[in-house]
C-alpha cells in the first residue's frame, strides 16, 4: 500500500532541523546550481571540520608523540583523545579493552587486520567466511591473507557469506550452516555501497557464535546512521573518515582486543595525519550534535522519495534492495544509497547527461567485488545537505529519458 503522504510528512518534520545544517556545508550553498549526489565516495565537509583545521594549523600544528614542548604535546593530546572520541561515538561500551588505530580509510583498515593480524589467529585447515559480493575492499584483503600464509605452507579455506538472493541481504541461516569447528573468522558489511541495504549485522553473531572474531567493514554507516558497539558484538569496526565528513585520507579503525591476539599494527609507523585526526574529532562532534539518527532518518526519506519516482518510470531498473515511502514498508532497512540502470541509455552516457542538468553522481561498477554486478550503473548517494528538492529535480530530468 503506498502513502505518499506518509514520506513526504517525514521529511516535513525534519526540514527545520535539516535546512541550518545544509547552510554549514560552503561547497554546496556556494554552488546551488549542482547538486552532490555522491557521497557514498566521498562527504562534503560542513564549516566546523574546515575550522577545526585551520584552527590546529594556525596554533599548535606540530608532530604527534614525538616532542616534548607545548605544541608537540598538544598535538599529542588532540591525537589521543580523538581515540577517546571515537570510542565514544561508537558507543564502546568496554573502553579498556579496546584501542583505536588510524588509517587512511576503510581500505588500509581492512587491509591492516588482514595483513597484521588474521595471520597470527589462522592455522593449517582454518576457513574464514568473507563477502564476495560487497565492496573489493572487504574481499581483496582477506585473500591476499590467505596467499601470503600459503607462501609460508599454512592453507586457510576462504568460504563465501552467503546473501538472500530476494533483498541482497546477508542469510543468517545459510550462515549459521557454513559455521564450522575450524572457522576461525568473518568479514561482513554493514551497509552495502551499491544496493543500499542495511545488511542486519546484528544477526550475524547469533549465527556464528560467540567466539569467532567479527571485522565490520563501516565505511557506509559510520556518519549515516547510529553505529553502537553495544549493539553490535563485532570485534573490528573499520570506517573512512572522509566518507563522515572528515578531510581525504582520514579513517579509523576500532578493535575490541578480546577475541583473538591483540591487535598491533605492524612495522614502524611513520607520523600520524594530524589535520586529518583534527578533523575526524571536529567531523564526529557536528555529527552527534546533528544527530545520527535523524541523518539516517532524512536520507534514508530522500532514497525511498527517489525509488518510488523511479518505479514510475517503466525506463529504469533499480538494483539490489527496494526503498519505499509505502505506510507498510521497512524503510529503515535501507539506507541513502540508491542505484539504477536505464534500460536503453548506457550508465557513462547517463551520468554525463546527469552533470549536464547539474548532478553529480557515481557512474561504473562501484568497485564491487568478484561477484557483483557485471554491468555499470548509475548510483546516487545522499547525506543530510542533500534535499526533497533535488530528488524531485533527479526525477523530472530521468522522466525526460523515459
Ligand atoms: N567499503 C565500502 C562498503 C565502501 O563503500 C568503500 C568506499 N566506497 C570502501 C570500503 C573503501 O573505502 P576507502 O576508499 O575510503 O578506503
Amino acid at each position: 500500500m503506498t502513502d505518499p503522504g506518509h514520506g513526504a510528512a517525514l521529511l516535513e518534520d525534519l526540514c527545520a532541523w535539516q535546512r541550518p545544517l545544509r547552510a554549514q556545508f560552503p561547497i554546496i550553498t556556494g554552488n546551488s546550481e549542482l547538486v552532490y549526489l555522491d557521497s557514498a565516495a566521498t562527504s562534503q565537509k560542513p564549516q566546523a571540520v574546515l575550522d577545526a583545521v585551520q584552527t590546529y594549523l594556525t596554533t599548535t600544528n606540530a608532530n604527534a608523540g614525538r616532542g616534548t614542548y607545548p605544541w608537540a604535546n598538544a598535538t599529542t593530546a588532540l591525537v589521543e583523545r580523538t581515540r577517546d572520541r571515537i570510542k565514544g561515538f561508537l558507543g564502546d561500551p568496554d573502553t579498556a579493552h579496546s584501542g583505536v588505530h588510524f588509517t587512511s580509510g576503510t581500505t588500509a583498515g581492512l587491509r591492516a587486520i588482514a595483513l597484521d593480524w588474521l595471520p597470527a589467529l589462522l592455522s593449517d585447515g582454518d576457513e574464514i567466511v568473507v563477502p564476495f559480493a560487497d565492496h573489493q575492499a572487504n574481499l581483496s584483503p582477506w585473500l591476499e591473507a590467505q596467499q601470503l600464509l600459503a607462501r609460508q605452507g599454512v592453507r586457510i579455506r576462504v568460504r563465501e557469506m552467503p546473501y538472500q538472493a530476494s533483498s541482497g541481504d546477508y542469510d543468517p541461516a545459510a550462515l549459521a550452516g557454513l559455521i564450522g569447528p575450524r572457522t576461525a573468522f568473518v568479514a561482513v558489511t554493514h551497509v552495502h555501497h551499491v544496493y543500499g541495504g542495511n545488511m542486519n549485522v546484528h544477526r550475524i553473531r547469533q549465527a556464528v557464535g560467540p567466539q569467532v572474531p567479527i571485522c565490520l567493514d563501516a565505511a557506509q554507516s559510520v556518519g549515516h546512521l547510529p553505529v553502537s558497539m553495544a549493539d553490535l558484538d563485532v570485534d573490528f569496526v573499520v570506517f573512512s573518515g572522509h566518507k563522515a565528513l572528515a578531510l581525504p585520507g582520514s579513517g579509523a579503525m576500532w578493535a575490541r582486543q578480546t577475541r583473538g591476539p591483540e591487535f598491533t599494527p605492524g612495522g614502524w609507523h611513520g607520523s600520524p595525519d594530524t589535520t586529518g585526526i583534527v578533523s575526524l574529532a571536529a567531523a564526529l562532534d557536528w555529527l552527534d550534535a546533528a544527530g545520527t539518527e535523524r541523518i539516517e532518518r532524512w536520507t534514508v526519506a530522500l532514497a525511498a522519495r527517489l525509488s518510488d519516482g523511479l518505479r514510475h518510470l517503466d525506463a529504469y531498473e533499480i538494483l539490489g534492495c527496494q526503498h519505499s515511502l509505502a505506510s507498510d514498508a521497512l524503510v529503515q532497512q535501507r539506507s541513502g544509497i540508491v542505484t539504477f540502470r536505464h534500460r536503453g541509455i548506457g550508465a557513462s552516457d547517463l551520468g554525463f547527461i546527469l552533470f549536464s542538468h547539474g548532478f553529480m553522481v557515481r557512474t561504473d561498477g562501484h568497485c564491487q567485488a568478484s561477484a557483483g554486478e557485471k554491468t555499470s550503473s548509475v548510483r546516487v548517494s545522499l547525506h543530510v545537505y542533500n534535499t526533497p528538492e533535488e530528488i524531485d529535480r533527479l526525477l523530472a530530468v530521468l522522466a525526460t529519458l523515459g
